[in-house]
């Protein structure tokens, strides 16, 4: 995958293209199962599972920017009714795709995909599900039976990642996504998928309360799982509401927000993961986050295609939707957006760090230094680091598994906030910020009234 990725940048390197593709976010439909706080997604577009892209649509997109991979998201990308074919038409095209999913029903997928290549050679495999209570008996007996509607399944293989969203362990997990039992089932989808052969990451957005050593766990125990690697990203801060915040409420947003520096301060220690665990991306990349190195938004490079069009400047600001990558290409004023040397072009984007903008910008040279293309050679070509092995030590199941609910409590917080601003999928840090913290406080409160 490596390779391709990077012949495709050759490619453009020595055809001086000035701006191109690395991966088209594609988000064929925006609805969800689930309602995760601050997805800006399902509300900025607020759509019904009518309005969706068409297989054709979605298939002509990866055409039109020709970007080597493609991640598919959304809203719940296994929603989408042709989800199947959509996966199938690009592995035909030859790119490489992510399927980015809350993990609801990734198990059924993977049924699918069992029933589809079903013999009785698979009976052990079968038996291994059940006894790991990954599937039951009665979806056993469901998978022999075969499947017979002509419809292909998603199946294994090296072109192809399950992108699982995890925001943390259990008990942040489910708060954040706003449902008990989510962490769980990501879970037992993870661990069915490698079962069956495929390749799984993992995706996380870390937001302001989002403590350090909780990601360093979630690494160690997705990695014991045997995960494949990790995408992670610091969540967006939303300059209109930083603003509302400092007007309106007269508060500080530094006690909301992540900041650059606080980013800075998050990811200090990126280098050292992407030692212990594989994290996807350049090291180049790593080092911004971890403040040794300014580097300059390509935006273009990591295009978003929905429902109204390709989505500028960025995944996360809409200033408008064009109708081919071409017309964004050439209309957008891409002068106007990121940080040069510290400095926000657009004021919206004075603390965006996050890896849609950044990471390509680490893979194309911008910003470039002597030594950066060996370091990323180094990196992405050399042996992965092991499995954790301490993995089953972390505690990861620390909220609805052990009894602990504390979703009505999350709720009445909500309900609070609302109104609150949104931005885009993976959610809006104040929100998601402002609910961990009164949360934690009200944690504290409490072991102190005992
Ligand atoms: S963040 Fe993703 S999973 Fe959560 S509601 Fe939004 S689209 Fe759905
Ligand atoms: S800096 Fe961030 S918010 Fe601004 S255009 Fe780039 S990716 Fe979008």
């Amino acid at each position: 995958m490596t390779v391709k990725i990077a012949r495709h940048i050759i490619h453009h390197k020595i055809r001086r293209t000035p701006k191109f593709a690395l991966v088209l976010q594609l988000e064929p439909l925006h609805t969800c199962n689930l309602t995760c706080t601050g997805c800006g997604r399902i509300r900025e577009y607020s759509t019904s599972l009518k309005d969706m892209m068409s297989l054709e649509e979605c298939l002509d997109s990866a055409r039109d920017c020709d970007a080597p991979m493609v991640s598919i998201c959304g809203g719940e990308p296994l929603i989408y009714p042709k989800i199947e074919e959509l996966v199938a038409g690009l592995l035909d095209q030859r790119r490489i795709v992510y399927i980015c999913t809350n993990g609801m029903f990734m198990r059924r997928k993977l049924r699918d995909y069992l029933a589809a290549t079903y013999g009785p050679k698979q009976e052990p495999t079968l038996a291994r599900l059940q006894s790991e209570g990954l599937i039951t008996p009665k979806e056993a007996e469901v998978i022999r039976q075969g499947k017979s509607d002509g419809r292909p399944v998603i199946r294994p293989t090296k072109w192809l990642y399950w992108n699982v969203h995890i925001d943390g362990l259990e008990y942040t997990h489910d708060l954040i996504v706003e449902r008990e039992g989510v962490f769980k089932e990501c879970v037992e989808a993870v661990k069915m998928a490698k079962l069956l052969g495929f390749q799984v990451a993992t995706n996380t957005t870390v937001y302001k309360e989002t403590e350090v050593r909780e990601i360093e766990d979630m690494f160690k125990f997705f990695s014991w799982l045997g995960v494949d690697g990790h995408t992670i990203s610091p969540g967006y801060d939303y300059d209109a509401a930083k603003k509302d915040m400092v007007k309106r409420l007269g508060r500080d947003p530094g006690e909301f927000f992540l900041t650059r520096a606080m980013t800075r301060e998050k990811f200090s220690k990126i280098e050292e993961w992407g030692r212990w665990f594989t994290i996807f991306g350049t090291p180049v990349y790593q080092e911004f986050l971890a403040g040794k190195r300014e580097l300059t938004c390509t935006a273009w490079a990591i295009p978003t295609r929905n429902i109204r069009g390709w989505k500028a400047p960025c995944y996360l600001m809409t200033d408008g939707h064009y109708p081919t990558y071409r017309a964004m290409l050439e209309q957008v004023k891409w002068e106007q957006y990121g940080v040069v040397d510290g400095v926000a072009r657009d004021s919206r984007c004075e603390n965006c760090m996050v890896h849609c903008g950044y990471d390509p910008s680490g893979a194309l040279g911008t910003n470039y230094r002597p030594g950066d293309n060996w370091k990323n050679f180094k990196y992405n070509f050399s042996s992965r680091p092991p499995r954790f092995p301490d993995g089953h030590a972390i505690a990861a199941f620390n909220g609805f598994s052990v009894g602990k609910g504390h979703l009505a409590e999350a709720k009445a917080v909500l309900r609070e906030n609302a109104g609150a601003p949104t931005t885009g999928c993976g959610g809006d840090s104040a929100q998601r910020d402002e609910l961990l913290h009164r949360l934690r406080e009200s944690g504290k409160a409490e072991a102190k009234s005992r």
